[in-house]
C-alpha cells in the first residue's frame, strides 16, 4: 500500500473509532509501517479529526522525519515493531470496556480475559496484564517489550489495551474484539458462564 494511502487509512479509521466513542478526548493512537519507518498519530490530536498531511513520519529508529511531533505514548507502538518484525500496524486505545476490566483487582495477569468467543480466541488469544505505571515512564516500554515477543495484543494496568497486527485493519479488528469481549465480560459478571472449553480453544488455534 502507497504512503498517501497509509495516511488515508489511519484518519478513516481514527474516524471511525473516535465516531463509535471507542477513545474519548485526545486519547488513542493509531501507526502504520512504511517504506521509510511508520506513520504515527500525534501527540494531543483527536482521532476523530486526524490531517494526512500532518501525521507524524519517523525514520525506524523513531526520530521525526515529517509532519507534527508524534504521540508520547509512540514507544508502546516502537517496541511492538522491534518485537515483532511481521508488525504492519499498532493501535493503541483507552476504550472504556478494556480499561474497566484493566482495573479489575481480581484477574488471572497472565490471562485477563476469559474464552468467552470463538473470535476473541482467534483475534487475540492470551492476553497479559502489563503493570502499572506512570504517563510517559520508559519503564512502560520495557515491560511491554517483555510480553511482545510472545503476544501481539497487551492491556496495560489501569490504562487500555495495545494491539499490533500485519495491517491495519488486523490491528483494528483485533483490538475491537478486545473491546467488545471486555464489555461482554463485565456484562456477564456473577452470572453462571459457559467459556470455551480448552478442547474447543486446541481446535481454533489448530
Ligand atoms: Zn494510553
Amino acid at each position: 500500500m502507497s504512503e498517501a494511502k497509509q495516511r488515508e487509512e489511519i484518519c478513516m479509521i481514527g474516524e471511525s473509532i473516535f465516531a463509535r466513542g471507542l477513545t474519548a478526548g485526545s486519547s488513542g493512537n493509531i501507526s502504520a509501517r512504511i517504506d521509510e519507518g511508520w506513520l504515527m498519530t500525534p501527540t494531543g490530536s483527536s482521532l476523530g479529526r486526524l490531517d494526512p498531511a500532518r501525521l507524524s513520519k519517523l525514520d525506524p529508529e523513531g526520530r521525526l522525519i515529517s509532519g507534527d511531533a508524534p504521540t508520547k505514548e509512540s514507544f508502546l507502538h516502537r517496541v511492538m515493531y522491534e518485537e515483532r518484525p511481521a508488525t504492519g500496524a499498532v493501535v493503541h486505545l483507552h476504550s472504556t470496556h478494556s480499561v474497566a476490566v484493566s482495573c479489575l483487582a481480581e484477574t488471572d495477569p497472565a490471562d485477563v480475559l476469559p474464552p468467552i468467543t470463538a473470535y476473541y480466541v482467534m483475534r487475540v488469544g492470551r492476553l497479559p496484564l502489563v503493570p502499572y505505571f506512570r504517563p510517559g515512564d520508559l519503564a512502560l516500554a520495557e515491560a511491554v517489550r517483555s510480553f511482545a515477543g510472545k503476544h501481539h495484543a497487551v492491556l496495560l494496568a489501569n490504562h487500555g489495551p495495545v494491539v499490533a497486527g500485519s495491517n491495519l485493519d488486523a490491528a483494528v479488528n483485533a483490538i475491537e474484539e478486545l473491546e467488545e469481549t471486555a464489555k461482554l465480560y463485565l456484562l456477564l459478571r456473577g452470572a453462571k458462564t459457559r467459556f470455551l472449553t480448552p478442547a474447543q480453544i486446541r481446535e481454533l488455534e489448530a
